[in-house]
């Protein structure tokens, strides 16, 4: 068995819907392909936006449509203690700081444009010039510093990528007032002590993957894993799958009759692997999928693809 592995990295902030159904499917049979272990990690550290049941309905639903993963499931808040860690060794660099400044002050100062959606970016001018050596897990957000240069690596669906994180988010919080780590270092340590050598997701994480490997670099963690960016799923009109679409849970097919094999089927519909919506089966979609008829641009889940899920 290769000592590769991959990970399903739910949030369980809501019920699975297409978009993570689309991700979850390919990244299983690129898996079971490949011979990579799958880690089930649950990335539960999204603070107010957690639901309680989620995660257990998330996983339900997954092995419903017949997705398995090898060992048992990690819950990320189980275990900060390796998160810690990372911040001692962070601070004795003195590559982290506390910043208690409010969301208001730093967009007062932020002169660049916003990075991505409802992010301001955090100008280096508000960056203290003394800082700590050593972590203290108080009541402040802690954040990164990120020098002015440019983060490039190469995926291996979404090719070349360069991004400059100093200028898409400046100095990123890395440590919550939650007590909590933040999205980006939790990634970062997990996929490493997981032993994560396939990170395969999204691509609107893709600006995260720069910030990632910049802390992958800080933490002595190199190499980073290889990196599979998968177009977003979208509605007709464009935007990424979201209520304003309707109900778009596999749950809400599923308690309409669907069968997994329609599920599939859509799947392989929008990865090019089915000429027309047929249903299809698990083992045929993990034979057939292949990122190279996989198009660039994003899958749009249209009135059809919604018709055809629910049709007897
Ligand atoms: N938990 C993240 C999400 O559901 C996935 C993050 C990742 O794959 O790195 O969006």
């Amino acid at each position: 068995m290769s000592s590769a592995a991959t990970r399903l990295a739910p949030s369980p902030t809501g019920a699975l819907h297409l978009g993570n159904l689309r991700t979850f499917l390919i990244t299983w049979a690129l898996s079971r392909r490949a011979g990579w272990r799958i880690i089930m990690r649950i990335e539960d550290l999204d603070g107010p936006r957690i639901r309680p049941r989620a995660a257990h309905e998330l996983l339900d639903t997954l092995r419903w449509i017949g997705i398995e993963w090898d060992g048992p499931v990690l819950v990320q808040s189980e275990d900060l203690d390796p998160c810690r860690d990372a911040m001692r060794r962070l601070a004795e660099q003195r590559l982290v700081y506390p910043c208690e400044l409010s969301r208001s002050e730093i967009e007062a100062a932020a002169s660049a444009p916003h990075g991505a959606v409802g992010e301001v970016c955090f100008p280096a001018s508000l960056r203290p010039a003394g800082r700590p050596r050593t972590f203290a897990d108080a009541n402040a957000n802690w954040r990164f510093v990120v020098t002015d240069r440019d983060v490039e690596f190469d995926d291996e669906f979404a090719g070349r990528v360069r991004r400059k994180p100093a200028r898409e988010c400046g100095d990123f919080v890395v440590w919550t007032r939650r007590r909590q780590p933040s999205y980006q270092l939790a990634v970062v340590v997990d996929d490493a002590r997981q032993g994560i050598t396939h990170v395969v997701r999204g691509d609107d994480l893709l600006d995260s993957t720069a910030r990632q490997i910049l802390l992958i670099e800080a933490l002595g963690l190199l190499p980073p894993p290889h990196y599979v960016h998968l177009p977003l799923v979208v509605g007709p009109d464009g935007r990424r799958l979201a209520k304003r679409h309707g109900d778009t849970r596999v749950d809400f097919y599923r308690g309409l009759g669907a069968p997994p094999q329609r599920l599939i089927g859509l799947m392989g519909y929008w990865s090019g692997i089915l000429p027309r919506r047929a249903d299809m089966s698990l083992s045929d979609f993990r034979d057939a999928f292949e990122l190279s008829t996989l198009s660039h641009e994003p899958m749009i889940f249209t009135g059809e693809d919604d018709r055809w899920l629910r049709e007897k």
